[in-house]
């Protein structure tokens, strides 16, 4: 656990089968003693971070690699490689030890995550549990309202009602012909005079042949009368104003304020792993191009391309390039390859330096991975998964590029690739390899960056 996140943790046996590695026969044997002595040094990183289970996986790739596999390959009892593999062995004594010192405390810290999982999954279920709850308690509290709601709105339409009936019983002193005055063609002087005060009030409503009695209408509880009267009569207050307000309704009760709570949610944050589930971010001084080509430039302008190795450190589970090595070489206008390695590969162990990717020019030709680069790059990014591939076009437009394998398919094509021709193509030559930088794994940043050309030594 570090902080408020919750990492999550392996068992043994899921970062043994992690820890699986197959070498291709093809692939020259020296790239996978060096990709054995990075692992190696990786998992002594990881481990002095506090990353432990990283470091137990990278320890049991390399004894997987250094004790069962190395040996079946073609090139494994050739002389050239005896110090190194000897060398391996030594370490693989080591890593071994630390393997057995790790195990308790990943058992350990591995059975506590599945602890958390399973009370995390509890809570899970009892929020579910809760809420469902909540809205039937929610729902209950609805209908139980809007029943009492119809309730009291039947209830005041009935007082409505009965207060309109009250309303109708003659006012004491009351008589038809007082009640009659001003009605068209009943009181005829009075009717002109104010025929134009109730013209609109009088049309509006049915004509007196349907008016009733009071008394009549109040004995038999016949229905409410459909009439309303001239102003005259109105006046008299004995008929409720029709456009007068009705009595108020029960308020609806505000169902929000009272309503239950739901539970609070629960935060769960993961923090899976990036080495186990995805590349890690390498991070490449962003004036190394300039540099590099400055420094090539002799080469490029005889049509001679040039390459450079990248390496680097690894720290908090990010990679940085932090030195460009440019190695003894030969060259033609289109492939450069490294001669006298031990040197280079010394120069790096001496210092701790990854090998990280690398670097080479196209004096001539446009910016892209031709079959030799896919080839040599594969073995790049077999030791290395985050490993890179720049290539720099200094006569063309788009100058350069950050490339790497596509895994799958790239990677496992060009491993399986037994073409002889030094140019080929490839089967999907577009899903090949990929762009690192523009969505990828790499960031280009302002960084200083050490500069070493072994070509004059
Ligand atoms: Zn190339
Ligand atoms: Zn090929």
């Amino acid at each position: 656990m570090r902080g408020n996140k919750v990492e999550k943790c392996f068992s043994l046996q899921e970062l043994n089968d992690r820890a699986k590695t197959t070498p291709v026969e093809s692939t020259p044997i020296r790239f996978y003693i060096r990709s054995a002595e990075q692992l190696f040094r990786q998992a002594k990183i990881y481990q002095q971070e506090g990353d432990l289970q990283t470091s137990y996986m990278l320890y049991m790739r390399f004894c997987n690699l250094v004790i069962t596999e190395l040996s079946k390959h073609v090139e494994y009892g050739q002389p050239a490689y005896k110090a190194s593999i000897v060398s391996l062995n030594k370490s693989a004594l080591v890593a071994m030890t630390e393997i057995e010192a790790l195990k308790p405390g990943l058992d350990k810290k591995y059975q506590e995550y599945q602890q958390y999982i399973k009370q995390r999954e509890e809570m899970v279920q009892a929020q579910i549990q809760a809420q469902v709850q909540a809205a039937q308690a929610m729902d209950m509290y609805r209908q139980h309202n809007e029943s009492q709601h119809r309730h009291e709105a039947n209830r005041a339409i009935k007082e409505r009602r009965d207060l309109e009936w009250a309303c109708v019983q003659p006012a004491p002193g009351w008589s038809l012909a007082k009640a009659l005055e001003g009605v068209p063609g009943l009181n005829a002087p009075q009717a002109t005079q104010h025929r134009h005060a109730y013209q609109q009030d009088y049309n509006s409503t049915v004509g007196l042949s349907e008016f009733h009695y009071p008394e009549y209408k109040r004995q038999h509880h016949h229905p409410r009368p459909e009439i309303s009267a001239p102003t005259s009569i109105r006046q008299q207050s004995f008929v409720p104003t029709p456009t007068g307000p009705p009595p108020a309704l029960p308020r609806k009760p505000v169902t929000q304020s009272i309503a239950p709570k739901l539970p609070p949610k629960i935060q769960i944050e993961e923090d899976i792993h990036e080495f186990s589930q995805g590349l890690r971010t390498l991070i490449v001084p962003v004036r190394l191009l300039d540099r590099f080509l400055n420094i090539v430039r002799p080469n490029t302008n005889r049509k001679l391309e040039t390459c450079g190795i990248l390496a680097g450190v690894l720290s908090r589970n990010k990679l940085t390039v932090t030195t460009l090595i440019i190695p003894k070489q030969t060259a033609t206008s289109d492939t450069c390859s490294t001669t006298n390695e031990d040197e280079l590969f010394e120069y790096q162990s001496e210092r701790d330096l990854m090998t990280l990717g690398w670097i080479h020019t196209h004096p001539t030709q446009t910016c892209f991975m031709s079959s030799v680069d896919l080839h040599t790059h594969c073995s790049y990014q077999l030791m290395l998964p985050e490993a890179i591939a720049i290539v720099c076009a200094p006569s063309h437009e788009k100058d350069y590029g950050v490339f790497r394998l596509t895994d799958p398919p790239g990677l496992q094509v060009i491993t399986n690739c037994r073409q002889k021709p030094l140019f080929h193509q490839h089967p999907g030559e577009d899903d090949i390899y990929t762009d690192a930088c523009d969505q990828g794994h790499v960031e280009l940043l302002d960084l200083d960056l050490d500069i070493v050309d072994l070509r004059g030594k």
